[in-house]
């Protein structure tokens, strides 16, 4: 959550800064503010809302001169959205500035012993106690200050810090939240992300917890806690600005959907080779396959539906136990792990704190940790064992849609790969599954290619109050992220509901009019679906059912139909999120809600 930009160089500072957190601001959008070196000291600039407000009352930044600066755009932990709450936050007398993404557990600790001291608070955030701790301990040395703040420091945090002595540089440091740096002939930045840097320059540091960064115009030095000098390697970006901007399209989250056909293509078709499943990144093969007792795919999110499809597909295939668990709960819960537990965990950043947790957890009770990640160098990337990439590109709307697809495709990939070194399947078998996974990009096409009928639907149901989606096996695991889908984008409440399951309880609630989306996909549990179909029915639903072409016995029971082409069980939950995808997204465009950035949200989740 929340966004950092710092910048060094020949230009003025303010415009890039502003310029770059406009790229960031999915990360956080309830605040937003500047600090930059003018000449005479440091002058902040920041605010409550959206970062145009902020971009307006400074002219786009040109009204602030300067050439060293750093920028925020806040998801508020700790104290509301507000001028004074926002970042970048001063220390007493203005001469050291803070910008920061993370929580500071230990801050009220901090905090009543700075203001013994003496030192008066004026925000409500965790992140002031830094700006106050750093002017405690400084010593003239603003490298040898910002060691001493961080390690009194507990929690997560990236720091962007100035200081009004240093007007030539500003120093980056990170721990559990993420930062890179930016090289450039004409200056240097750090960032939260990539795509703030990108129209600049493709050549990034990627930063170790606790690394401490000296920018300057002309150089960047890395050290570590004892004040040694790290040498970095320079990772050189090979995707595109075009792919970070929305290229026409109204909102970034229309762009992700319609680019998902491509990302599968991208994700699934460089893993296979001579009609076999090749998974270059990971090293367990054959025997170590074999050895794996007990899965445990553990994220957050979407990312966790795409885990319970993956339980679904896995078990089916490769015959080995999976449990699907919440990433912030099985960090807390003592998991059963031996050396025969394999642990997978999903995250589009990289970076999502309780993620991490989980994966360092499990890594600290001895299991081996596969990683599916979307942000190349991100920190579960460096830090699994074994790692496959979603190569979806960068995805910028908050709510996930390629990003979800293509970690499900990577869970085919597994279910194939895990069942192709153990043996199960012969080759021709084999063959089989990979004719099936290649066909899924031109099947998604056709699925979007239907996106006027899923926007009439949308226009039938937009003011529904609440919409319940059931499903059996998979088609349960997609009802679930369709859910989240609607919940987050359009604020209209939503539950997802195993189908047989409604009637033990939730069934009270649907009355005349209630929107129930029925998810009919799999061909062995059609019947069961009619009858639970038949069941909300009986009690006034309105039914809006998803169904593979041809099964048209499903128009009897149901208002209307979206029909999937035809296609094989086992990949029809690629499919069938698509058009939940789409009906979320245009119920919210026909709401007036904030698409890309839905309230209350941020994208990628590195507090706990
Ligand atoms: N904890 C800090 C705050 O509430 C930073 C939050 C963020 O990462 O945006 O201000």
């Amino acid at each position: 959550m929340c966004g950092i930009v710092g910048y060094v160089g020949k230009q003025q500072a303010a415009p890039i800064l502003l310029q770059g957190l406009s790229k960031l601001e999915y990360r956080g959008y309830d605040s937003a503010g500047v600090a930059v070196f003018d000449g005479d000291g440091i002058v902040v600039e920041k605010c409550k809302g959206r970062l145009k407000t902020l971009c307006d009352k400074l002219d786009d930044g040109n009204s602030l001169k300067g050439t060293l600066g750093i920028g925020h755009t806040r998801w508020a932990t700790h104290g509301e959205p507000s001028d004074i709450n926002s970042h970048p936050h001063m220390s007493d007398k203005g001469r050291i500035a803070v910008v920061h993404n993370g929580i500071i557990e230990n801050y009220l600790k901090i905090k009543e012993y700075l203001i013994q001291k003496g030192y008066v608070f004026v925000s409500e955030t965790d992140t002031e106690v830094i700006a106050h701790l750093a002017d405690y301990y400084y010593s003239g040395d603003i490298l040898d200050t910002v060691i001493k703040v961080i390690n009194k420091l507990e929690g997560s945090y990236a720091l962007g810090i100035i200081c009004k002595d240093n007007p030539d540089e500003f120093i980056a440091v990170r721990k559990d939240s993420p930062l890179i740096i930016g090289l450039s002939e004409d200056g240097n930045f750090a960032a939260s992300d990539i795509p703030a840097v990108l129209p600049y320059t493709r050549r990034i540091y990627l930063l170790e917890d606790k690394e401490i960064v000296r920018v300057r115009r002309d150089e960047v030095v890395v050290c570590n806690t004892d004040r040694e000098v790290v040498q970095k390697e320079v990772f050189e970006v090979d995707w595109n600005v075009d792919a970070a901007e929305k290229g026409g399209y109204e909102h970034f989250m229309f762009k992700e959907i319609m680019e998902q056909p491509r990302a599968l293509r991208d994700t699934v078709n460089p893993r296979i080779r001579d009609g076999k499943i090749v998974l270059d990144g990971i090293s367990i093969k054959g025997k170590d396959v074999e050895n794996i007792d007990n899965i445990y795919i553990v994220a957050c999110g979407s990312a966790y539906h795409v885990g319970v499809v993956g339980k679904y597909i896995i078990e089916k295939l490769s015959r080995i136990h999976v449990e699907v668990d919440l990433a912030s709960e099985f960090r807390y819960r003592t998991p059963l792990i031996t050396d025969k537990t394999l642990l997978i965990v999903i995250s589009q950043s990289g970076e999502t704190a309780d993620t991490i947790a989980a994966l360092r957890e499990g890594k600290r009770r001895g299991a081996r940790v596969l990683s599916v990640v979307n942000v190349v160098g991100s920190t579960i990337a460096r830090e699994s064992d074994d790692l496959i990439y979603t190569w979806a590109g960068p995805e910028i709307a908050v709510a996930t849609t390629k990003a979800y697809s293509t970690q499900l495709s990577v869970m085919y990939l597994l279910a194939g790969y895990f069942a192709q070194e153990k043996g199960l399947v012969s080759g021709e078998q084999t063959a089989e599954y990979i004719r099936i996974l290649q066909k899924l990009p031109s099947l998604a096409e056709k699925v979007l290619e239907n996106k006027e009928d899923i926007q009439y639907f949308a226009s039938l149901h937009y003011n529904s109050k609440d919409v319940f989606f059931i499903g059996r096996g998979v088609d349960y695991a997609v009802s679930l992220e369709g859910s989240l889908k609607l919940k987050e984008i359009s604020y209209i409440h939503s539950e997802a509901y195993a189908a047989g399951e409604l009637k033990h309880g939730t069934i009270s609630l649907i009355e005349e009019g209630t929107l129930v989306v029925a998810l009919a996909t799999q061909e062995a549990l059609f019947d069961k679906m009619i009858s639970n179909i038949k069941e909300v029915k009986a009690r006034g639903a309105v039914v809006l059912a998803l169904a593979v072409e041809g099964n048209t016995a499903i128009e009897q029971v149901a208002d209307s139909v979206i029909y999937l082409p035809k296609c094989e069980d086992l990949i029809a939950p690629s499919l069938a999120v698509l058009p939940l995808q789409l009906f979320a997204y245009y119920i919210s465009v026909i709401r007036a809600c904030d698409v890309d950035k839905p309230r209350n949200l941020a994208k990628s989740v590195t507090v706990e």
